[in-house]
């Protein structure tokens, strides 16, 4: 429900790399795979990484943020979003999420700001754009840092700018069901050149060019010539699959008009690319229904992220104050919306829906 689209562009650029013998880290391909995506997203300086979680390991290493911090995270969200604040030593702080928006609710942060927090990892959720420009100013309040995870979000805009392009760092995923991918990737979107320098050094294990020369502790995160390849072909289609998701995201809209199912809101200055829609029915039982409906007339579908404070990791956590993650867990669902369906598959899905209710 969410293949990636491989086509014959994708296929004559990973040849080229793989003729001229560019299949690792060393070559052109990674630097042209920056510049392609600088020029998409028209803000700050990318570095392109193995993944969307090394990318938000990176942001949270590259703020100083470690043992006795504290970093604020949607508990609606999928695990990655979490794992890199364990990754630096911090202690994740679930906070829950808007019902209308499904994203990162201010007011639950604004509830959950000790004096150890030290960084807020704000999820555009599915590819709706968070409250962006209001969170930017609860961190700038607060002294906190603000890290995007924007791995489902590329093509949204929010008051005409990219999402990733908001916080000190944006983190995008290249992973294969992602709207783009490079098989696996990442990448950090920095707000200046020195940052976007220095996370260059530490992805490439801290290597300033001198044989055997490390200038501090790095990690070995930098993107392939073979993915970047990859992700350049996909890049030249990028608008071409942001055309094709706002469009399956008007037919779903226009699809269930006056059904009793709810989409994920978008906030007034959002322009968002649902890299998934999803929606929630009245309650478990007609979720369960229409789970038997869709499966019957072949659609594939899948539950929302179950709570993070439900995955065994994190089972400690606080969950009496999550009742809007819980809420749209316990009641919604994700449909088909990869760039591979038809608009026909995508209207053939709202019959489906529409069964439900008949
Ligand atoms: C995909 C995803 C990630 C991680 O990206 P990978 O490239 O798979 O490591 C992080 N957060 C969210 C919300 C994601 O959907």
């Amino acid at each position: 429900m969410d293949a990636p689209s491989i086509g014959p562009l994708e296929k004559k650029y990973v040849l080229r790399a793989l003729r001229e013998g560019f299949v690792s880290t060393y070559g052109p391909y990674v630097g042209f795979f920056e510049k392609e995506f600088a020029a998409f997203v028209q803000e700050g300086y990318p570095v392109a990484v193995q993944s969307g979680t090394a990318a938000l390991h990176l942001a949270l290493h590259q703020l100083g943020v470690g043992a006795q911090d504290e970093v604020i995270v949607p508990a609606l969200t999928f695990i990655a979003s979490a794992n890199p604040i364990v990754y630096v030593g911090a202690k994740p702080v679930f906070v829950d999420v808007d019902p209308l928006s499904w994203n990162i609710s201010i007011e639950d942060i604004e509830k959950k700001i000790t004096p150890k927090t030290k960084a807020i990892i704000a999820v555009h959720l599915y590819g709706n754009c968070c409250d962006i420009s209001r969170l930017v100013k609860v961190a700038r309040k607060h002294k906190l840092f603000l890290v995007e995870d924007a791995t489902e979000s590329l093509g949204s805009r929010f008051a005409g700018r990219h999402t990733g392009s908001f916080g000190d760092y944006g983190c995008f995923s290249f992973n294969g069901n992602k709207t783009v991918t490079t098989g696996g990737g990442g990448l950090v979107l920095c707000r200046s050149v020195p940052a976007a320098e220095h996370l260059r050094l530490v992805v490439n294990q801290a290597r300033p060019g001198v044989e055997y020369t490390h200038t501090e502790v790095g990690f070995n995160y930098r993107m392939t010539n073979l993915e970047a390849s990859l992700g350049l072909a996909q890049l030249e289609r990028l608008n071409g699959f942001v055309r094709k998701k706002s469009l399956f995201r008007e037919i779903y809209t226009q699809g269930t008009i006056g059904l009793p199912v709810c989409l994920q809101k978008e906030y007034a200055q959002a322009e968002s690319c649902f890299w998934l829609n999803a929606m929630t029915f009245e309650n478990a039982k007609i979720r369960e229904k229409a789970q038997e409906v869709l499966k019957s007339a072949g659609v594939p579908f899948r539950r929302i992220f179950a709570p993070i404070s439900e995955s065994l990791p994190y089972g400690w956590a606080d969950k009496k104050s999550l009742l809007n993650t819980y809420d749209i867990y316990d009641r919604g669902l994700c449909l088909p919306s990869s760039v591979v369906n038809t608009e026909k598959s995508i209207h053939d899905v709202c019959k489906a829906i529409q069964k439900v209710f008949a």
